[in-house]
């Protein structure tokens, strides 16, 4: 093909990364299948041994995370647990790669803190780029068309190599019919507090209540178990990460307990009321006065005769 045939076609296409995942759990591998898919060449590193796994996917697998900067990918996507970024991040051996013209990105769930600790950690030629793709190996496991992706260009260059492949990654999610949503990290980890955060706890709170299906499920309390078996399918780790670094999340937690408060007074104090109130018709009740010892028999006989 001439050479003006495959610069077209590269622009159409995208040009094609070499993306180094580090963390190479349930999110990682989900990830790498599309970018296999799409054509761009995937290595990968991991506190576990993924080698076997790895071959089978078509990933270069490389137990020492020297060895994939050695191969100096054009991104690095770090695909580790929250609580585990940080650790990671800073044994990264930074030194191997070429830093000037490597892009980083993470897909954390919280997204002020990894973009702290990438502006913290990285020296200032580092191109960085935070994400969250709204969705997982469930909910994006036939297509990704419509599911949000959200984004925050933290340091890209307006043009160059790094523009380039910056838009090169972020073409991956858009190629598969994202909804493209480009958002602060502040911003994003407020919606995320009272979207999935929110959900997150209703759904653990509710799984300590072991709901059981019954003769007469309602689809309502359907919903609400599958709700609570999808959500606490998700580790402990992801949890926990969720609200010790999303600055939001304690006012969440605050807001659902003062909400359950107010609606356990309410209905409380409606019954309260209500109840007082015949208890007290009744004793003031002259039929009734002074027969706190008669028996509900002769209480019955009074009613009657006063009905006569
Ligand atoms: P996961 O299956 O628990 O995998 C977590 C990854 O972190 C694994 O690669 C694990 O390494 C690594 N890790 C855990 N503790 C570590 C430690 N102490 N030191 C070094 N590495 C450690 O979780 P996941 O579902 O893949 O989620 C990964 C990230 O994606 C999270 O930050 C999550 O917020 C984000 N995310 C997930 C989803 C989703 O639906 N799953 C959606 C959007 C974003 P090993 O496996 O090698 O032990």
């Amino acid at each position: 093909m001439e050479a003006k045939g495959m610069q077209m076609l590269q622009k159409e296409n995208g040009h094609k990364l070499r993306i180094g995942i580090v963390g190479f759990g349930k999110f990682g591998q989900f990830l790498a299948k599309t970018m296999i898919r799409q054509g761009h060449s995937v290595i990968a590193s991991s506190r576990s041994d993924y080698s076997e796994l790895c071959n089978n996917m078509g990933v270069t697998f490389f137990r020492d995370q020297r060895d994939l900067c050695k191969e100096r990918p054009d991104v690095i996507l770090l695909c580790t647990t929250i609580l585990a970024m940080e650790p990671t991040l800073r044994s990264l051996p930074l030194e191997e790669l070429n830093t000037s013209s490597t892009l980083f990105v993470d897909v954390l769930s919280v997204k002020e803190f990894p973009m702290n600790l990438f502006l913290e950690v990285l020296p200032p030629e580092c191109q960085i780029l935070c994400t969250h793709p709204m969705f997982g190996p469930e909910s994006g496991n036939i297509r990704w068309a419509g599911l949000p992706f959200v984004y925050d260009k933290i340091r890209v260059s307006e043009e160059g190599i790094c523009a380039q492949k910056c838009n090169d990654f972020l073409a991956i999610f858009e190629s598969e019919g994202c909804k493209m949503v480009e958002m602060t990290c502040a911003d994003h980890d407020r919606y995320a507090a009272g979207s999935q955060f929110l959900t997150h706890t209703v759904a653990r709170i509710l799984g300590h209540m072991n709901l059981e299906p019954t003769p007469i499920d309602t689809k309502s309390y359907e919903t609400l178990r599958h709700l609570t078996e999808a959500m606490t399918g998700h580790s402990m780790d992801l949890y926990n990460g969720l609200f010790l670094c999303n600055a939001n999340a304690m006012e969440q937690m605050e807001k659902l307990e003062r909400a359950f408060d107010t609606v356990k007074n309410e209905l409380m104090g409606k019954l309260h009321g209500m109840v007082a109130n015949q208890l007290v018709h009744r004793v003031s009740d002259p039929l009734f006065s002074g027969s706190s010892s008669s028996s509900f028999k002769e209480n019955n006989l009074k009613i009657k005769e006063r009905e006569k």
